[in-house]
């Protein structure tokens, strides 16, 4: 029986596994049942309940695969897999230098994997270009939160502190379907009225806003922006701002007092479709609730719907000036937090991941970080690499020539950018034309289909390490099951291959000497795991910072001061912008992605569970049944949709719940169902988040003999 956390999202709902007595050791036989743990309560989603499945679907890949001349994949020892890709990486090193190779992580692998990744990186490859897929999730967040408050962490306090809000609004995140045991954390506000959901789509979260629960905004798709300084507008000029708190806590209040005083509702209501009314009333549903003017607290809180713009940045820097306004930020039940998404989205951005930085959120630019990480690792300062470039970035440059500044060798961990990138059908046709590509899954995903070399590693009940939740509490995971024969830890991965490569520090595979190294090297830095073990993580409520053995954590930050030099809020001013890519007649309906309950990120391990494929078999495109009437298309038709990039098939479903200007299609699924074949790779200039959410498109039938045609030579083409 071992205790531990559901693999997929952020909230990691605590689950137990058992082995069965008489059955087999076989891993679908583990049984799950839910713990009692403060995110969930008790409670699993049909994905964390379906989670063992994973281990043991048919296709889990149990042996290395190389490509041979026949440019077919076939099985191989792992001797000649680490041996193809040091050949491989000494070619390209020879021939085009050690910046032809580049790295992408992920949001789910462990603090140990993802530190462990940034060091191969950074000493064993001698690369500045590694990024990872938080850079697709959590990335503009993060970057509001550092430039307001000198310090990102999804949630400045514990998610139950949500409990006891009298209002919350939340932007862009439909918890009810990609993490419903949070919903209890929503009940509280909503048995007050209090919850204010803003969503283009009338989703199950936004329904729970029916009976006087709350309020539902239904803006425009890429408009939040301008409905959050419209909403800022009337905290300001009638009168409802904390004023005592911004003088004590915040800077920068007159020139965001400025810029909104052009927002007002009437205005706002023309660019969002938000009645001015409706604005209103939200805006003092909030005041009411803030603890400055006697409420029991308020939250602002921030999902992708809101961040994965090509304005992201200054859309969260909006919420959070919003919640400065009210006097909410740092303040014992009350507060502006990120709804971070994949499982390790939080601490796989902190430990030398991102493109930029160190372990412990330092900066890879600044000589003291380079000093103190290179002392941990025993190595010179000057032989590491300085910053690379976010993951857009980094794609563009794969499988271009060297001499143009391209990568030519690429390794994948813990990600399937096939499915899940922007512009994925380009990303695709330059995967096809690296030298080396190497892709470590424990499935044949889509983007493994495509490696020269695939290695087979395990997966969450199989290993141990710790993960860091959405709340910034450092959890543990234990190892539950022995993994298939041949199949190895990532962490085994990069000790081999550094061995191989003469890196000048060594490696350890162990997950304990490696969380031990992390602390080490994060001690002093803004995310400090210096006082973390493997046993104080399965023991206590462990929230970073932690700097020492004796320090207890810090559930709540920034109650005293903010992380600024000077321990003040900066509150900054943000104009509205258009979204990147706007409507045009041969484009006239807006496209929004997002996640639907069976399925997580790219679908890789969920469309592999029966029970969860049997739920959501293929892509959808939801429509008004307005739209599709004036389109000519019936329910349960193919569907064509065409962007200026790639056209993507879904079949069809309707639902009022949705603005008739507006269609929505989930990004779980592979080849023609791809919703990432649309999306603009568009980023945001300060985080590097692509414009996701909002793509112009033009919808058709496919459900005629022409159309069918049509797809097929598309098919044929591609
Ligand atoms: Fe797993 Fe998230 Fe579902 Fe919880 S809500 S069971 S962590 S997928």
């Amino acid at each position: 029986m071992t205790d531990t956390h559901c693999p997929y999202c952020s909230l990691q709902c605590g689950m137990r596994l058992t082995v069965p007595a008489q059955t087999s050791d076989r891993a679908s036989s583990l049984e799950v049942t839910p713990r009692d743990f403060p995110t969930n309560a008790g409670g699993l989603c049909a994905k964390g309940w379906t989670s063992a499945q994973v281990l043991d679907v048919p296709d889990r890949l149990t042996t290395p695969l190389l490509r041979g001349p026949d440019g077919a994949l076939h099985p191989a020892s792992w001797e000649d897999a680490l041996s193809a890709i040091t050949g491989g990486l000494r070619d390209i090193w020879a021939a085009h230098g050690r910046s032809a190779v580049g790295v992408f992580g992920g949001g789910g692998l462990t603090n140990e994997k993802a530190y462990t990744l940034g060091k191969f990186a950074r000493v064993a490859l001698r690369t500045p270009f590694i990024d990872y897929n938080g850079r697709f999730c959590m990335s503009s967040a993060a970057a509001a939160g550092n430039r307001a408050f000198g310090l990102d962490r999804g949630l400045p306090f514990p998610l139950t502190d949500l409990a006891g809000a009298d209002a919350i609004l939340l932007l862009g995140s439909n918890v009810a379907e990609t993490m419903p045991p949070a919903l209890r954390h929503l009940s509280g506000a909503r048995e007050r009225g209090g919850l204010l959901v803003v969503d283009p789509r009338r989703t199950a979260t936004a329904a729970l806003t029916d009976d006087e629960a709350g309020l539902h905004l239904q803006p425009l798709p890429g408009t939040d922006l301008q409905l959050l300084l419209g909403l800022t507008h009337v905290v300001f000029a009638e009168g409802l701002a904390d004023t005592d708190y911004l003088r004590r806590r915040v800077d920068g209040v007159g020139a965001v007092r400025r810029e909104v005083a052009q927002w007002w509702p009437e205005r706002v209501e023309r660019e969002t479709g938000v009645p001015a009314d409706l604005l209103r009333r939200a805006a003092h549903l909030l005041a009411a609730a803030a603890p400055g003017r006697g409420g029991a607290g308020a939250y602002v809180l921030t999902g992708r719907g809101a961040e994965q713009h090509a304005h992201g940045t200054d859309t969260v820097t909006a919420a959070i000036g919003l919640a400065l306004a009210l006097g909410l930020p740092g303040v014992p039940g009350s507060g502006y937090g990120c709804l971070t998404g994949q499982g390790n989205g939080q601490g796989g951005r902190e430990h030398g991941q991102k493109a930029d930085q160190l372990p412990g959120y330092r900066s890879i630019g600044d000589p003291a970080a380079r000093a103190h990480v290179a002392q941990v690792w025993g190595v010179d300062p000057e032989l590491l690499p300085g910053p690379g470039v976010p993951a857009v970035e980094l794609f563009k440059k794969v499988g271009r020539p060297a001499a143009e500044g391209g990568i030519r060798a690429l390794f994948v961990h813990g990600a399937n950018p096939v499915v899940s990138a922007p512009d994925a059908g380009a990303l695709e046709a330059r995967l096809r034309r690296l030298d080396l590509l190497v892709v470590a899954d424990l499935v044949p995903s889509e983007t493994a289909q495509l490696a020269d070399v695939v290695l087979p590693i395990t997966q969450w009940a199989e290993e141990s390490g710790t993960m860091t939740s959405l709340e910034g509490r450092i959890l543990a995971r234990h190892k539950a099951i022995e993994p298939p024969p041949g199949v190895r830890d990532e962490l085994w991965v990069w000790r081999e291959l550094a061995a191989r490569l003469a890196a000048p520090a060594p490696f350890s595979d162990d997950p304990h000497e490696v969380l031990a190294e992390l602390a080490r090297a994060s001690a002093g830095g803004i995310a400090d795991y210096g006082g973390v073990t493997m046993e104080r993580a399965t023991r206590e409520a462990l929230y970073w910072p932690c700097p020492s053995a004796e320090h207890p954590g810090t559930p709540r930050v920034f109650l005293d001061r903010f992380a600024t030099p000077d321990g003040r809020a900066r509150m900054l001013p943000v104009s509205a912008a258009p979204v990147a890519d706007d409507l045009r007649p041969e484009a006239p309906l807006y496209l929004v992605t997002g996640r639907v309950l069976e399925h997580y990120q790219s679908g890789a391990q969920t469309r592999r569970v029966p029970q969860l494929a049997r739920a959501q078999r293929q892509a959808t495109v939801t429509m008004h049944p307005v739209t599709a009437d004036r389109l000519g298309i019936e329910e349960g038709t193919p569907v064509r949709l065409t962007s200026q990039r790639a056209v993507a098939v879904a079949t069809a479903v309707f639902s009022t719940g949705i603005r008739p200007d507006v269609v929505f299609m989930p990004f779980h699924f592979a080849g023609r169902q791809r919703a990432n074949l649309l999306t603009n790779p568009t980023t945001d200039p300060i985080s590097g988040m692509p414009e996701f959410k909002v793509c112009a498109v033009d919808v058709a039938s496919a459900d005629t003999p022409a159309a069918r045609l049509a797809l097929l030579s598309e098919e044929a083409r591609a």
